[in-house]
């Protein structure tokens, strides 16, 4: 048998004389290391090398061209969703973000308006070219967003949710998978491996902070994160400077610095009025001050007018 041959399994039955070194025992012909695949095999840059292209509509993650979905948190009106889609468009974003389903902390909070929104933000998108992104928070009610939705959002509080992972993975729409606020990053690449393991390859991995002992950001965005995961995986990565922070004045510096450590794309709030937002207003941007992000972003373009 060569040695090429020799599967680990050979070597189980071989007694090695006490203390001597497996290569020198008579018996054994060659000693392999065998090298153990990471426990999210299908996520992992060895299995797949090549940097994975995720499309969402007609726009495309993963390319080295920086992805920008922008807009409300909430989707909180038909006037108000336009309104924010026409403007992140002229501004020059690629996707429109909006919430209909809205998963809050406290249940006395605004819940998103459902159905309808869903309705209100894809027939934005579709008027300004804009393929939209939404979260999905329950098994039921994936088919209803997908009929909706160019990429479905599993928000943080949801990224261990297994049954809505299962849903997800045999869904015919691509998936962003947020990080859990308290999730490692192990713990965040096998949650995406219960989406390509269970028949979703289109999946995009999104950084929006997590918890640390520091209390003067709403979060810690990890950015060293981001680049470590773009290292271990070979899926899109996407940073949340809105929710990484939660303050607005923070989300221009950590857009930037995202784009610098190898993000494929940014997801960011934007609101066309913060102060009377129905939720996360603090750290959403006006359009004026989203537009000058974007020039910053990207200086060379040219820009449209709203
Ligand atoms: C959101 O994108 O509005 C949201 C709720 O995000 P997260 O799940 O990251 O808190
Ligand atoms: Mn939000």
């Amino acid at each position: 048998m060569s040695s090429r041959g020799l599967r680990p399994q050979s070597l189980a039955g071989v007694r090695l004389a006490e203390g001597r070194p497996a290569r020198r025992a008579a018996a054994v012909r060659a000693v392999v290391l065998v090298k153990q695949p990471p426990p999210f095999r299908m996520a992992s840059r060895e299995t797949h090398p090549e940097g994975t292209v995720v499309a969402a509509g007609e726009v495309n993650i993963g390319t080295g061209r920086l992805v920008v979905m922008a807009g409300p948190c909430s989707v909180e009106s038909r006037q108000q969703i336009r309104e924010a889609a026409r403007r992140v468009k002229a501004a020059g974003a690629d996707m429109l973000r909006g919430g209909a389903y809205k998963p809050r902390t406290s249940p006395y909070d605004f819940q998103g308006l459902g159905r309808k929104a869903l309705a209100w933000l894809s027939e934005a998108g579709r008027e300004c070219g804009l393929p939209v992104v939404t979260e999905v928070v329950s098994p039921e009610d994936v088919d209803l967003v997908a009929e909706h939705a160019d990429l479905l959002q599993v928000g943080a509080r949801n990224m261990q949710n297994y049954a809505l992972l299962r849903r997800l993975a045999i869904a015919p729409k691509p998936v962003l998978l947020k990080r859990g606020p308290s999730a490692t990053i192990l713990e965040w690449l096998l949650a995406a491996e219960y989406l390509l393991s269970g028949g979703n390859p289109h999946v995009v991995l999104c950084e929006r902070g997590i918890r640390t002992f520091e209390t003067a950001m709403r979060n810690t965005l990890d950015l060293a994160g981001v680049a470590l995961v773009k290292s271990l995986s070979h899926l899109p990565v996407v940073v949340d400077p809105s929710h990484g922070t939660g303050k607005r004045a923070l989300v221009p510096p950590a857009s930037r610095a995202a784009a610098a450590v190898g993000a494929d794309g940014l997801l960011i709030e934007v609101h066309p009025c913060p102060e009377r937002a129905l939720s996360d207003g603090e750290q959403s941007l006006d359009p004026a001050e989203f537009a000058a992000l974007m020039r910053t972003l990207r200086p060379h373009a040219v820009a449209a007018h709203a």
